[in-house]
């Protein structure tokens, strides 16, 4: 319990500086500041007290000689009591200057105080760099808030929203609401479902994006919309997702893919400076393809050496890898050499994954002399550099049979790289490699349900040349979708989409989807591409994501106010929560099985 205190009223009483305003030419200006107790030294005759606000921390003095009755005030003060104090503001001595803080060359001599509020002993130090569990970071996310650096956090987001909207409006987009409570928008997650109490049995679903009325605002004449927007996803939650999180969102008429990039582009380097770092558009563009023969992956950490496919530098029966099939060469630069353990850990990692690795230099060179020195020249690798040349171990390898080695082969390179590279020099978080990747499959089997999905979303549209693929070949159909990248990171994605009724029934269809049941769950949309739809396209940035990266974090709940934890909990007001039987009753609701307890 906080001690017994007599508690002042605020009254008329206004503040004239924040606490992280002052500075020596303030010197003998009577000032006002409020805001929380961070920390309290009692020297006896002398209290000190470092008074915080959002803006910072100020030091004011009570001094018992001056004023006794103040000073005993003041001897009642904890961490987090909310204060008022007024006095003139003095120089502090050459040997007080505290030069860790903008106001560290003076203090407020205090003269009247008023004791606002007090509170009970936080839950945890507001210090910096005083590691927490993070239960009780967002037990007390309140509290957490308060930490300076939770502080930083969210007045950067705030700082990127204002950026984003300016550029957006500068470049001519409107900012336009769209619905919360709406209908199924597939971006292949589950929808939060929100029963219908007028309408019992009828629910409404959360927007996991806007995707389709951003699109009907295209077929509305609205070119250039966009939208800082919430969108929920109902996922198995893996470590850095949260069930609701925020896009920038935005769609335009009449665009090719590289005119979306050119509004893009300027929003990151104005977002990135806004956060004290310059970047340099246009950001190189390589089509999926390429980063897969790369990469193995479709979001490439250019920050990393590509690898290379070299089956063709070997003679066919190498046996290294099976007909057919890639032999990839990854070279992590600068291991030095590696401990038979460290070997050993890499040739499981890749083994688990499918690939044989060679991992021996010598004995390729030895069995393949010619081969090895052109991969030598291809790769760039130096006596210094790890070299692993991987082939497929013959196990099953999947619909894009190719595609499967290079996935290996990229998680071994990252695997290599993260652990091994030049011991991580080259991994620097503010060295930002912003990438376009672009010409995407269309498709994606799913093994579990055995059938193509959208890789992107149903409303992108098919490369023109492909269109015929749609129902011939779908593994080779690609789409006009585009990500774009930042360091290993998908930030945003999005596409040309379908404004023809016709491909986008035929889209419908190669997803398995009857003409019944596209017209129940889409027949808006079809019917109103019959209304002059414009060609459109669009996409959109995670903002969470990016804030998080700008902000030198590694947790997106870092950046997020009042996130949830990996189960989809919010510990501070414990939702989810059950309901009462009567709001069921009114939602014409009945549980299978009573709530654990209830
Ligand atoms: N709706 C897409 C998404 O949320 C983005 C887009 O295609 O614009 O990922």
């Amino acid at each position: 319990m906080a001690q017994q205190v007599s508690l002042d009223f605020l009254g008329d009483l206004r503040r004239t500086h924040s606490c992280g305003a002052l500075r020596p030419a303030d010197e003998g200006r009577r000032v006002l500041l409020m805001g929380w107790v961070h920390r309290r030294r009692d020297l006896g005759g002398v209290i000190f007290i470092h008074m915080r606000d959002r803006e910072g921390v100020s030091q004011v003095v009570f001094r018992a000689e001056c004023d006794a009755a103040l000073h005993a005030k003041a001897e009642q003060l904890r961490s987090e009591y909310v204060i008022a104090v007024e006095g003139p503001v003095e120089r502090r001595s050459a040997e007080t200057i505290n030069p860790n803080i903008p106001t560290g060359e003076v203090e407020v001599v205090a003269e009247k105080i008023w004791l606002l509020n007090t509170s009970e002993t936080p839950p945890f130090p507001m210090e910096e760099h005083v590691d927490v569990s993070e239960d009780a970071r967002l037990k007390y996310r309140y509290v957490d808030l308060r930490r300076p650096h939770m502080q930083r956090n969210i007045i950067l987001r705030s700082r990127i929203s204002l950026a984003t909207r300016e550029e957006l409006y500068r470049q001519g987009f409107l900012e336009i609401e769209t619905p919360f409570m709406t209908r199924s928008t597939p971006e292949g997650a589950r929808d939060f479902l929100v029963p219908s109490r007028i309408q019992p049995g009828n629910f409404y679903a959360l927007p996991q994006s806007p995707q389709i009325f951003k699109q009907l605002l295209m077929v509305s004449g609205y070119d250039r919309y966009f939208q800082i927007v919430r969108c929920f996803r109902d996922e198995d939650l893996r470590a850095d997702r949260q069930p609701e999180f925020t896009q920038i969102d935005l769609e335009m008429s009449f665009p090719q893919e590289e005119q979306i990039f050119e509004v893009i582009e300027p929003l990151i380097e104005r977002v990135c400076a806004e956060a004290g770092f310059e970047v340099k558009a246009p950001f190189p563009r390589m089509s999926y393809a390429e980063a897969m023969r790369g990469y193995g992956i479709d979001k490439p950490d250019l920050r990393l050496p590509r690898f290379w496919p070299v089956e063709d530098l070997f003679p066919p029966d190498a046996g290294l890898t099976p007909a057919g099939l890639p032999l990839v060469a990854i070279v992590t630069p600068k291991t030095g050499a590696l401990s038979r353990k460290e070997r050993d850990d890499l040739k499981a990692f890749g083994q688990e994954r499918g690939l044989r690795v060679f991992d021996d230099k010598k004995r390729l060179e030895r069995d393949f002399p010619e081969p090895f020195s052109q991969v030598l020249q291809r790769t760039g690798a130096t006596e210094d550099d790890l070299l692993l040349v991987c082939g497929w171990g013959g196990g099953e390898a999947g619909h894009r049979p190719e595609e499967t080695v290079f996935q290996a082969c990229g998680q071994l390179r990252l695997h290599a790289g993260q652990k091994y590279n030049d011991r991580h020099k080259l991994l620097d978080p503010q060295d930002f490699r912003f990438l376009w990747v672009l010409d995407f499959p269309m498709f994606e089997w799913d093994s579990e349900d055995n059938r193509w999905m959208a890789a992107h979303h149903p409303f992108t549209s098919p490369n023109d040349e492909d269109l015929d693929k749609l129902d011939t070949d779908p593994a080779r159909c690609r789409a006009r979708s585009y990500d774009i990248v930042l360091n290993g990171v998908e930030l945003g994605s999005g596409s040309i989409r379908i404004h023809r009724q016709d491909v986008q029934s035929k889209v419908f269809a190669a997803l398995g989807m009857s003409p019944e049941e596209a017209q129940h769950r889409f027949g808006f949309l079809l019917e109103a591409l019959t209304y002059g739809a414009p060609p459109h396209g669009g996409i959109a940035l995670g903002l969470d994501r990016l804030v998080m990266i700008l902000a030198g974090e590694t947790s997106i709940r870092d950046v997020i106010p009042f996130p949830k934890t990996a189960k989809g909990t919010d510990l501070m007001c414990e939702a989810p929560s059950g309901a009462t039987d009567r709001q069921l009753r009114e939602l014409g609701i009945q549980l299978r099985r009573p709530p654990a307890g209830g």
